[in-house]
């Protein structure tokens, strides 16, 4: 019998920020699996992606289950720079074997560069297909970290998420 309560989960994670390779150890600047132009890219095992990375979290946390570090271990080569669309759509098919489907995302995105306001359509949409909701179930904001610290220096991104699921009978 599933559990017919919501289950709320919390997702956070945080990347180095550095050049882009050869002169830095930085891949190309991803976020919700969308490109964007900048001269500092993620460092990270996979690609990176660390609005994905918090998602998957906060869905897998919700869900009770073991966290993104668990289940694909940055020492495995097998997700050496892989997209990290692969951990959501695990994390997706979890959710979904527990009969359990997203009610709805708050995301907030921390950093002082690019600019995250003029590509939230685009993460919006790319996270509509992963996810199968609807626009008005993913909210994403942006903000800086006014100047201040790692996140302030743009040495790094932070993400925080807060995953809302209903059951799915
Ligand atoms: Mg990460």
């Amino acid at each position: 019998m599933p559990d017919q309560n919501p289950r709320i989960g919390h997702g956070y994670d945080l990347h180095r920020l550095e050049p882009l390779a050869p002169e830095g150890a930085g891949q190309p600047f991803i976020l919700g699996g969308i490109a964007m132009e900048h001269p500092l890219g993620p460092v990270g095992h996979s690609d990176g992606d660390a609005l994905l990375h918090a998602i998957t979290d906060a869905i897998l946390g919700a869900l009770g289950e073991p966290d993104i570090g668990q289940l694909y271990s940055d020492s495995d080569p097998e997700w050496h720079q892989k997209a990290s669309t692969h951990f959501l759509e695990g994390a997706v098919r979890r959710m979904m074997a527990r009969s359990y489907k997203v009610g709805n995302l708050d995301c907030t995105i921390i950093c002082e560069r690019p600019k995250i306001i003029p590509h939230k359509p685009a993460i919006v949409e790319a996270l509509t297909k992963v996810l199968g909701v609807g626009s008005d179930q993913i909210n994403v904001k942006g903000k800086t970290h006014e100047g201040v610290d790692a996140v302030g220096e743009g040495r790094a991104i932070e993400v925080h998420v807060v995953a809302l699921l209903l059951p799915d009978p």
